[in-house]
């Protein structure tokens, strides 16, 4: 089960992290090292089977060495959202109640606010942590570690109300990577470069660690912006690359994006969030493959497989499932779909997550009868490609029909001068719920509502069209980049008053 262990017995030398903003690169013998290292450490700290094991820091190697250093020691690594408050990160460590913490040097004035009696903590990325990359490795006794103990612990970004925390098995780890190794014929040859944030499961677990066990490079990238994220695709000779659909909003409007090429490119990876189909125009239009991957904390994340070329013909979709895991589409009866009926995605696989922590209850609404629930629409074509349609609370019925924002964000983010587009519902007492539309507009554009009324006109049913359209500088997005639609709900709520 301690794959790194024969990966590096497999490829010694071969380049397994390179530090984007140091250009320090690690072999795959010198991960494993750090990581044996690493474990014989915290287990001279007392941290034992079970144990939780906290890191605050950005995108940098201390991720690496300990979850694979948790992993050889059976304790829980739990990687936490920087972006969040002192108030938050104390309620997620009480939840969890690490018996160590590792904290950057960049959020080192935290560590009074962080730690309490019964946590300590350590500094992460100075001279001080080369120190416990470098323990001496001696063999630790260590109590027997099986495919279903906890690995790590991911707290989702809470964008449908309370953070939650995903516990991970080796095993989902393991079959998560084994799975989009195989069905996306990852393989020793790729490279890619992770901008997104290694606490959330784009960052860490959707490509890094499939790449690292199919024996390919990891770049560590940290703070993205489009010409820094361009120069390093190209010098890195990146092969495949996940970003959330903002950073692809940045990139494709960052002036070198045009000139640029990427001849080791064999897909733009997009996920986390709908993309808007202007974005595979201009990938497409420089003859760059793009697609499009859908997927949860909870489930792999990885689900779906789309070929590139596929990707092209049917436009948004985001595949078919992948080798070993199911998927079904249900309706409230809970009976499977017909072709292009809308049903929720339900998910069974040994990716599955295995519980969240101290919440028995959650759980069991999620998870019946293995089935995770996801919470997340979609329909499938009469060829078995699916199209996610959005999230089910997100959904709004107004005058008894029902509205999906994401077709209406579609076609609104297609209009010339409309930057990003965001719908949501809000309750009314006539229709039930109105559909309101967030736009922010290319400048210095201007645009009346009537216009705005009339193109939605022009391809929309009349109920979905927005009884209110309100424009904002920027919109408001989630710490992995996601539309924030609470923040929006309240923002729309209080121009209501
Ligand atoms: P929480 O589950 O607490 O609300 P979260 O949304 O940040 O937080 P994640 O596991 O990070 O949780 O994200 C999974 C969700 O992201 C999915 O359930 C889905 O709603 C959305 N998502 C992922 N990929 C896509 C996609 N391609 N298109 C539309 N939505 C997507």
């Amino acid at each position: 089960m301690d794959w790194l262990e024969h990966r590096a017995r497999l490829t010694p030398r071969k380049n397994a992290i390179i530090d984007e903003e140091t250009d320090k690169t690690w072999t795959f013998s010198e991960l494993n090292e750090r990581a044996c290292a690493t474990a014989n450490w915290l287990y001279a700290r007392g941290t034992r089977k079970g144990d939780r094991v906290a890191l605050l820091s950005p995108n940098h190697i201390s991720y690496f060495d300990l979850l694979f250093a948790c992993g050889k020691i059976g304790a829980i690594f739990v990687p936490l959202n920087w972006r969040l408050s002192q108030h938050e990160l104390r309620a997620i460590l009480a939840d969890c109640t690490p018996i160590l913490i590792g904290i950057h040097q960049k959020f080192e004035m935290l560590t009074p606010k962080l730690t309490s009696e019964g946590l300590s903590s350590f500094l992460v990325g100075e001279t001080s942590y080369e120190k416990i990359v470098s323990y001496p490795i001696n063999k630790v006794s260590k109590e027997p570690i099986s495919e279903t103990d906890p690995l790590a612990m991911i707290y989702t970004g809470g964008t449908t109300g309370k953070s939650k925390g995903v516990v991970l098995s080796h095993r989902a780890i393991l079959w998560n990577a084994i799975n989009t190794i195989v069905s996306w014929s990852l393989s020793m040859d790729d490279t890619t470069i992770t901008y997104l944030p290694m606490f959330h499961t784009g960052g860490l677990n959707a490509l890094s660690i499939p790449i690292l066990m199919s024996g390919g490079t990891v770049v560590i990238g940290d703070s993205f912006s489009g010409a820094k994220a361009i120069e390093s695709l190209q010098r890195y000779r990146c092969t495949i690359v996940l970003l959330v659909p903002t950073m692809y909003h940045t990139l494709i409007q960052t002036k070198e994006f045009e000139a640029s090429c990427f001849p080791d490119m064999k897909v733009f990876l997009s996920g986390a969030a709908p993309c808007p189909l202007l974005i595979y125009e201009a990938f497409y239009k420089k003859g760059l493959a793009f697609k499009e991957g859908y997927g949860l904390t909870e489930a792999g994340p990885n689900n779906f497989y789309i070929s590139p070329e596929d990707a092209k013909i049917k436009r948004g979709s985001v595949g078919k499932p992948m080798l070993f895991n199911s998927v079904k589409l249900v309706k409230a009866d809970g009976c499977e779909t017909n072709a292009n009926e809308v049903g929720e995605i339900v998910i069974k696989g040994k990716h599955s997550f295995s519980f969240y922590w101290n919440q028995e209850q959650a759980t069991q609404e999620t998870v019946k009868e293995g089935w995770i629930h996801t919470g997340d629409l979609a329909k499938r074509d009469e060829e078995g490609y699916f199209y996610i349609v959005g999230r089910k609370k997100d959904m709004i019925i107004t005058g008894g029909e029902n509205v999906y924002p994401l077709e209406i964000e579609h076609w609104l983010s297609e209009h010339p001068i409309i930057n990003e587009a965001a719908v949501i519902g809000l309750p009314d007492e006539k229709w039930g719920e109105i559909v309101v539309a967030f736009l922010s507009l290319k400048k210095p554009h201007r645009v009346e509502d009537e216009e705005l009324r009339g193109y939605c006109e022009s391809k929309l049913g009349r109920y979905k069209i927005p009884k209110q359209f309100i424009r904002l500088e920027e919109l408001p997005k989630t710490h992995v980049g996601k539309m924030d639609k609470n923040k929006l709900k309240e923002i729309a709520i209080n121009k209501g008053r």
